[in-house]
Order: structure tokens, then C-alpha cells, then sequence
């Protein structure tokens, strides 16, 4: 039954029967996870490479390599922790949950992580009602009570985790973290806080809010606009010449963040420009696909122009589903089989991505394509995937050649 015919079956019951289907299809989808991990689990095994497993099974999924990895990671968690696999089947627990049951007891022996498992889904009534907040706290307790050195090493090892990442936010903002130790990171936001209370309260924050104020010091600190050593950074744009001198509306696309409205990248870029920091180059791509258009170069190596050329057309990692910044520019064939240094036969790839394509029994080829950038690969599986690349900002007028910018602000100089 397909989907939709499900959804008519009861468009014309009452509402208890609307609201048994919603339970009946939450459980379906719970028991449709129990047999992901089921079968994830006999994939794993059966095959005698693990290396890109979970790079295939994000590819079956629709999702990035790196959620494919916890796919995989918890599928095998199911085969240690079968009390909790059966709540997961019977949609008592949904995946989420189940989850978090597998995340909070990763650090501990199987022996263990059998015990929480036996305590907590052997009957279903222990964690029935409980929310994932309450589940991971009370998972995350249990398991300090059985092996304290085990959290302790995990907390240190975590620590090595620690770093820092950019993504969109809505309205052109956008959201910086950093993952740090506790200490530090309290420690950060208490130094911002402080600082902001001070200046609220002696009036030197003007009509900003205490929030506002905390966002300012941050930017000012670490850009160090102050400070005489600060070295530039370079922020790259690529824009359309029909959106920067034409008042065109295409969006234009800032590396590290996605695309931004063409208003305010025109102000953004006017004001380094007349502060004297940016730096303009020219691409050229074609007026009906927005594909950039070709380079050539012999060297094994993918020279620096060609790889600048590779990161402005791919813009991300190009497996499909995966959003991961740009880490190697990759021979799509390999260039011990022949591949050559080329535009066509390059491609931009997350590390995750990169690695888990060189795994025996993964191959791909270039297709020669009259519009965007398109290359096939196929996994040890035999199943074949295609990666389009995505087109560059257009301009509202169509010409013969259309020209597109791309600017290098620099940052804070
Ligand atoms: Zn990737």
C-alpha cells in the first residue's frame, strides 16, 4: 500500500480512529528502525570489508556518510542490547530514544551496557512515559553507578572533541559554536556576560541589549579589530556581475556559509570595497546552466587554480546528501588508472567522503555532460549514485557569456 492510500484510508473515520492511525504509523515507523538495525547489522556482518560501510548505508538512507556512521554504530549497539532492539520493534521506544539508551552506554563493557539494557527494556513499563531528557539522564546515571571510571575516560577523551563550527540561521545569521570542556566553556560565556553587564550598567552599551552587547565582545575579540598584530582573514564570495552592478536579484554564495540575498551582499561588498579590503577576480560560466566553464592542467597534483576552480563549482562535499565542507579535490578516476588532472574529472570531497571512495569495490566515471558537472560512482553493493553539481548564481538577464565575480573580502584587516 502505498503511503498516500494509507493516509485516504482514514480521512473518513472519526477522531479516536484518526488518532489510532498516528499511533498505529509511529509505531510502524519504530518498527521500521528495529529492522534497519536488523539488517544493517547482517550487512556488517556478512561482508568481510567494513571500510565505507556506513558510507553505503547513508547512501540507501538518503543521509550524510557521517549520520550513516551512527546508523551503523547503532545498529551493532542493537546486537548487545536485544531487551531494548524489542521495545524499539514494538514502538515502545522510537529511535531517538533508543539512541540515546546506545550513546549513553557506549563507554561501557558489553556486560554492562547488558545490565542497563536488562534493567531498563526488559519491562517495558520502566521507561514508559518518560521523555528523551529524563531517559538519557537516567541512563546517563546508571551507567556512572556501574563503571565511574568509564565516564571519567570518556569526559577526558571527549575533550579531545573539542572545537569549533559555523551554519546558517535564518535571516542572513548565523550561528558559531564551540564545543568545549565545561570549565572553559562557562568560563567564556561568563568573561562575555561580566564584561556586558558592566557596560549596561554604566550606560556605555548605548540602546543595545545585554545579548547584543555579549555578541559585539565576541566578534571584537576574536576579529581583534583593536589589535595592531591581528592578522586578515579572507572571506570568499561569489556573486553574479548581473547581482553586484546590475541590482539583480540572483543570491550570491559565501564559502563556509551557503547563499545570502543579493541586497545585502551588494552592501556587504561595497563597504570593502570602499574600505580598500577586497580583492575581485572574474569566472566565467555559462548563461543557460550556470555551469563554470572548463580548465586544464596535466600535474597529478590538482594546481591551485584548478582546485580554487573545483571548491567555486562543488561548493560542498558532492555525495549526495552530504554537507560537509570541501576537504580534498579528488581524481573521480583514479590517476593510477589513467584519470586525468581535469576539471571533468575532478571532484571537491569531505575527508569522511574521500576516504570511504578509495575502499575496494567502490568506482566512479565521469560523465561528459553540455550542462553541469556530473559524475556516476557505484558502491561495493552494485548500486550507482550520481553527483550533480549545484549551478553558480545566474543573473536575471541572459547574455552569450556571463560573467561571474568572485571577491575575496578581507576580514577585520
Ligand atoms: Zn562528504
Amino acid at each position: 500500500m502505498r503511503v498516500q492510500e494509507l493516509a485516504a484510508t482514514v480521512a473518513d473515520l472519526d477522531d479516536a480512529a484518526h488518532i489510532d492511525a498516528i499511533r498505529a504509523l509511529e509505531d510502524l515507523k519504530s518498527a521500521c528502525a528495529a529492522a534497519q538495525a536488523r539488517i544493517t547489522a547482517e550487512f556488517d556482518a556478512t561482508r568481510t570489508n567494513p571500510a565505507g560501510l556506513g558510507a553505503e548505508i547513508a547512501l540507501a538512507r538518503r543521509e550524510s556518510p557521517n549520520r550513516g556512521g551512527r546508523h551503523l554504530g547503532f545498529a551493532r549497539a542493537m546486537q548487545e542490547m536485544p531487551h531494548t532492539l524489542a521495545l524499539l520493534e514494538s514502538g515502545e521506544l522510537n529511535e531517538w530514544r533508543a539512541t540515546l539508551l546506545v550513546r549513553e552506554t557506549a563507554c561501557l563493557t558489553k556486560e554492562d551496557r547488558a545490565v542497563i539494557d536488562q534493567e531498563f527494556c526488559a519491562d517495558p513499563a520502566v521507561l514508559a512515559g518518560l521523555g528523551d531528557r529524563a531517559i538519557e539522564t537516567k541512563a546517563r546515571a546508571r551507567a556512572a553507578q556501574l563503571d565511574a571510571e568509564a565516564v571519567v575516560r570518556r569526559a577526558r577523551k571527549a575533550v579531545a572533541d573539542r572545537h569549533v563550527s559555523i551554519r546558517p540561521a535564518p535571516d542572513t545569521m548565523t550561528y558559531v559554536t564551540a564545543l568545549l570542556p565545561v570549565a572553559e566553556g562557562v568560563a567564556v560565556w561568563a568573561n562575555l556576560k561580566r564584561d556586558a553587564d558592566s557596560l549596561v550598567g554604566t550606560g556605555q552599551a548605548g540602546d543595545r541589549t545585554r545579548g547584543q552587547v555579549m555578541a559585539d565582545l565576541l566578534v571584537e575579540r576574536i576579529t581583534s579589530v583593536d589589535n595592531a598584530d591581528a592578522q586578515p582573514v579572507t572571506v570568499n564570495v561569489v556573486i553574479s556581475d548581473e547581482t553586484l552592478f546590475g541590482g539583480g536579484a540572483a543570491p550570491a554564495h559565501v564559502d563556509g556559509y551557503g547563499d545570502i540575498p543579493a541586497p545585502i551582499a551588494r552592501n556587504w561588498i561595497k563597504n570593502a570595497v570602499t574600505k580598500d579590503v577586497a580583492e575581485l577576480r572574474r569566472l566565467y560560466a555559462n548563461p543557460t546552466t550556470g555551469a563554470l566553464t572548463n580548465l586544464e592542467s596535466v600535474a597529478r597534483c590538482f594546481p591551485k587554480g584548478l582546485a580554487r576552480f573545483i571548491d567555486i563549482r562543488d561548493k560542498v562535499c558532492r555525495t549526495p546528501w552530504c554537507d560537509a565542507p570541501i576537504r580534498h579535490r579528488d581524481h573521480i578516476e583514479p590517476h593510477e588508472n589513467g584519470g586525468e588532472t581535469t576539471e571533468l574529472n575532478g571532484a571537491g570531497l569531505c575527508a569522511a567522503c574521500n576516504y570511504a571512495k578509495q575502499a575496494p569495490g567502490w568506482s566512479a566515471e565521469p560523465e561528459e555532460a553540455s550542462g553541469l558537472h556530473q559524475y556516476n560512482f557505484t558502491t561495493p553493493s552494485g548500486h550507482t549514485y550520481r553527483s550533480t553539481a549545484p549551478p553558480l548564481p545566474l543573473p536575471a538577464k541572459k547574455r552569450a557569456r556571463t560573467r561571474q565575480v568572485e571577491i575575496d573580502i578581507v576580514w577585520a584587516a
